[in-house]
């Protein structure tokens, strides 16, 4: 059976590559490959850089409110079609129909229709200086790229394109090379909605085609999203051209359960923040640490419900709620951070092995993991793993926890579970992350800002702030009397 080319999305259409080269994308399910999709070469790079300098020109143009206007439809069509674009993101990244049916389509939209009502509300200041004054215009910054990771592609392009969009940029976005089909998606929907040709462009392929964007002295901007080490060599690259960059990157986020804490909903928090998404998710709180007086009471229940409750299959099966991992090589990778727990000492409570379930028996599955009896400095417990992997800690004091919390360079999210509500805000304020909850875990909604604190990340999404890493700042001084010269 032949699969489906799908070639790159260039000034409002697709685009054929002049190489013929393509990838292979695989049903990390099945293990079957799906569809390929052609590799952005230098025709493709040239086009996409003309493309969005008139896609820029036409959108820049247009009075914010317009450009609001177009953006809701196409956040009505994203809504209509939440069903067909869950299909696509389910069969890309093997994460549970149950999630993405309700998730991943929806928080793209939400991201989209916030800035598009943030877009016309954007204001500039004047202020009177002697008799003379000034006043600022919020100008876009003209090309921005995207780079997104594989494991919320769709909700990826929408959280970049939301605002760049609404500020009245153009984007050339380049999803993961593992899951490019919803990033397309989204661009036939832009233009369906009636976004210009040009706006939004999507170049495909792997890291080459990343570092092409970043080094790229016609792009004013590069958004990333994606692990720590890429997102120094992003940084590096974007200096050569003094760029612009917003980087969203991993964590090794902690999450403290005190002995006065709702042991069950901190159960909830420990395994929605460990297991949902099969672990693929960067705010995850790997590293559970419970006060020693409801330790047992913690695991035991933990343990039970990680047992009985997780459901493991065909993701579009809807009863299932623990997917496949991206690859056979992140599947591996997960698997050898596992034996490295087993071998540095830390006791498996439950998991530890690949799963093979009869609904889905080649998919790339882990068993949903927790180790205890986990030590600060063990691998497990240092290293992002971004799989169903927790390792539980036990503590004694708030204060000493709070410095095992912060030993790490990474900062992007921590929780704290308790009843106390000093506490809780006396602890929350001294976590170094850039998202924390208090007695939640892993809500983001559009209205609030989310970064990495420490090598986590620079910038936010979400939220008004991020309006302003989309915009400059035009300063214009207007003299009102004559000008005094000693010439
Ligand atoms: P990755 O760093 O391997 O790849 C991310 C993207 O960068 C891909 O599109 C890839 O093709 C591209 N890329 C690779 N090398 C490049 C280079 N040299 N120059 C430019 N682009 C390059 O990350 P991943 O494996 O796709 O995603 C998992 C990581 O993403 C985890 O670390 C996770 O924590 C992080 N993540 C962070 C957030 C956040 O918001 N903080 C959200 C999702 C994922």
């Amino acid at each position: 059976m032949t699969t489906p080319v799908y070639e790159n999305f260039i000034n409002g259409h697709f685009l054929k590559n002049q190489t013929g080269d393509t990838f292979a994308v695989t049903n990390p399910a099945t293990g079957e490959v799906i569809y390929h999709v052609e590799i952005a070469d230098e025709f493709i790079q040239n086009a996409a850089i003309e493309s969005a300098k008139q896609g820029f020109a036409a959108w820049s143009a247009m009075t914010p409110i317009e450009r609001s206007r177009i953006l809701l439809k196409a956040v009505a069509i994203l809504r209509e079609r939440n069903d067909e674009l869950a299909k696509v993101e389910v069969l890309d990244t093997g994460k549970p129909w149950q999630e993405a049916e309700c998730v991943d389509v929806e928080t793209g939209a939400d991201v989209i229709e916030y800035f598009a009502g943030l877009a016309p509300a954007q204001v500039g200041q004047q202020q009177i200086v002697g008799n003379d004054f000034y006043y600022t215009r919020k100008e876009p910054l003209g090309i921005c790229a995207g780079i997104g990771a594989w494991n919320y592609p769709l909700q990826i392009a929408c959280w970049k394109s939301g605002p760049a969009l609404a500020a009245g940029n153009a984007v050339i976005f380049k999803p993961s090379e593992e899951t490019p089909l919803g990033a397309i998606k989204l661009a036939e929907i832009f233009i369906e909605a009636g976004v210009p040709a040009g706006v939004f462009n999507v170049v495909q392929g792997a890291a080459e085609v990343g570092q092409w964007l970043t080094a790229n002295p016609n792009i004013e901007k590069v958004s990333f999203t994606g692990e720590v080490g890429t997102g120094k060599k992003v940084m590096a690259s974007a200096a050569g051209s003094l760029k612009d960059v917003t980087m969203e990157l991993g964590g090794k986020s902690p999450l403290l359960v005190f002995d006065d804490a709702d042991v069950s909903q901190a159960v909830s928090a420990a395994m929605l923040g460990n297991f949902y998404t099969q672990g693929e998710i960067c705010t995850n709180c790997t590293r559970i640490y419970v006060h020693k007086n409801v330790y047992q009471q913690f695991i035991d229940e933990l343990k039970t419900r990680t047992e009985q409750n997780i459901i493991a299959g065909d993701p579009m099966d809807p009863e299932v709620n623990l997917g496949a991992l991206i690859s056979k090589k992140h599947q591996e990778l997960v698997l050898g951070y596992i034996d490295k727990g087993i071998q540095e000492g830390a006791t498996l409570l439950t998991g530890g092995k690949a799963l093979s379930p009869a609904s889905a028996p080649n998919g790339y599955f882990v068993e949903p993991t927790v180790f205890v009896d986990c030590k600060d400095d063990m691998t497990i417990v240092k290293e992002e793993i971004f799989g169903p992997v927790m390792s539980v800690l036990v503590f004694d004091d708030e204060d000493d926890v709070i410095q095992r919390a912060n030993d790490t360079h990474l900062g992007l999210a921590a929780g704290v579970f308790t009843k106390d509500i000093q506490r809780a805000h006396r602890v929350i304020h001294q976590l170094q992350a850039g998202i924390c909850w208090i007695n939640s875990y892993g809500n983001s909604p559009a209205e609030m800002p989310v970064g990495g604190y420490k090598q986590s990340g620079i910038g936010r999404e979400n939220g008004i702030e991020t309006l302003d890493h989309y915009t400059q700042t035009k300063s214009i001084y207007v003299g009102m009397s004559n000008i005094e010269s000693p010439f």
